[in-house]
């Protein structure tokens, strides 16, 4: 059996684990956090993406964990409501579509828990790749080389994978002029399945209920050139959300207080990832390391969901990984690019029912079952 070891353990990582134990392979997977990890927003699943959570029997176990949200408001830089819906949600689509909307981390721990028996190696990083003829050597922070059949990063928008198998990010990450931080609060606005969107110019954010309204996910964000900052200096990057978010009023300056204790505290450039090829021998990417969309897609964790279910099924149809990886390229591309393209939308000038209605329009614009040459 071929043995893959996947780079990253989250949506990506784990769909696609699933997938390949399906079709015979061995997946290991290694995930750089010391546990899976937590926070991040109510991420959808939608169109072609719902098909393959109903595929891995999932569907009613995440309908059973979805987010209710009745509607939404946005409001102006002194919090005067100036949009009201009870049909479309920005973060959640048209309310009554079907499609799933459910806590990142309760997507993954529903995916893990059918990965049961899968390796798993958390707390340790890829440090060098060597592709030799019939195999991959790969060598670790911690853990001792290991040699597999491929290796597939699924590492996010900061791939570690991509770095060492394709060169650096700086060549492949297109940046939209936006920075996005996200925390959890508990639901002292007392609000009631609803998303209240407020912005002036370069500043904005979100707050919407989750879990039942006991919680609150608030996102705070900027306009701006590329930054230069440390992934992993959390109180650095509290700080430059406390530095630019400014002149909003409502409840934002209580965010920024609140921010400061939060301890799941995301933060993230609205960034892009534009390649021509998603593999190198046998190292290729899946999910945000091939093609992040970015959040303000809102297409992120299906292209994901899709990416993996399309490459393991391509890699379990020919024992030609070449042709395979050509094939999902083939297959998942303008896909890609038509998901790609809602996060280019002009927010400012595109009311909140079109840009659901144009997601809507592309959600299912790939055939999971297509066959290709
Ligand atoms: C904690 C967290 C919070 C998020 N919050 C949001 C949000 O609020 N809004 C939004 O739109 N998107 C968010 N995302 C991104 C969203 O999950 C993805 O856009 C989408 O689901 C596609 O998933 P992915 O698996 O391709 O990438 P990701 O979900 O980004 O997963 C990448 C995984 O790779 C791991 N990893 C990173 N580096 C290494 C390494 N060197 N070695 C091994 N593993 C590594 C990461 O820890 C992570 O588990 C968040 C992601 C994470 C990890």
């Amino acid at each position: 059996m071929a043995t893959v070891l996947i780079s990253g353990s989250s949506v990506a990582g784990s769909a696609l684990a699933y997938w390949l134990r399906e079709q015979g392979f061995t997946p290991v997977v290694l995930e750089h956090a010391p546990a899976p990890r937590r926070g991040g927003q109510a991420v959808d699943v939608r169109g072609a993406a719902l098909s393959v959570l109903r595929r891995m029997e999932l569907e009613a176990a995440a309908h059973g964990l979805e987010n209710h949200t009745d509607g939404m408001s946005m409001l102006d830089a002194e919090g005067n409501e100036v949009f009201r819906s009870e049909e479309v949600a920005l973060s959640s689509g048209n309310l009554d579509s079907g499609d799933i909307e459910i806590l990142r981390e309760d997507l993954v721990d529903l995916i893990q828990e059918r990965n049961q028996g899968i390796e798993h190696c958390f707390g340790d990083s890829i440090t060098a790749i060597a592709q030799e003829d019939g195999g991959v050597t790969v060598e670790f922070e911690h853990a001792a080389p290991r040699r597999f059949d491929l290796v597939i990063g699924a590492d996010g928008l900061h791939s570690n994978t991509r770095r060492l198998a394709f060169g650096p990010e700086s060549r492949f990450i297109r940046h939209l002029g936006t920075y996005l931080s996200v925390f959890s609060e508990e639901n002292y606005l007392g609000l009631d399945r609803w998303q209240t969107w407020f912005n002036s110019g370069a500043v904005g954010g979100t707050v919407m209920t989750v879990r039942d309204n006991a919680e609150l996910r608030i996102f705070l964000g900027f306009a701006s050139d590329p930054i230069e900052y440390d992934y992993r200096d959390v109180q650095a990057q509290k700080q430059l959300i406390a530095d630019n978010v400014t002149g909003l009023g409502w409840e934002v300056p209580g965010f920024i207080e609140r921010m400061w204790k939060s301890e799941d505290f995301y933060f993230d450039a609205m960034a892009q990832i534009k390649m021509d090829s998603w593999s190198s021998g046998r190292v290729s990417l899946v999910g945000d390391a091939a093609h992040c969309a970015a959040p303000l897609s809102g297409q992120g964790t299906s292209l994901a969901m899709v990416g993996a279910y399309v490459l393991a099924a391509e890699l379990g149809r020919t024992d030609d990984h070449e042709v395979a990886f050509a094939r999902y390229e083939r297959r998942m591309r303008p896909f890609v690019e038509a998901n790609q393209a809602l996060a280019l939308m002009d927010r400012e000038k595109t009311p909140p029912e079109e840009m659901v209605a144009r997601t809507d329009a592309v959600k299912n614009a790939i055939d999971l079952d297509a066959v290709v040459d």
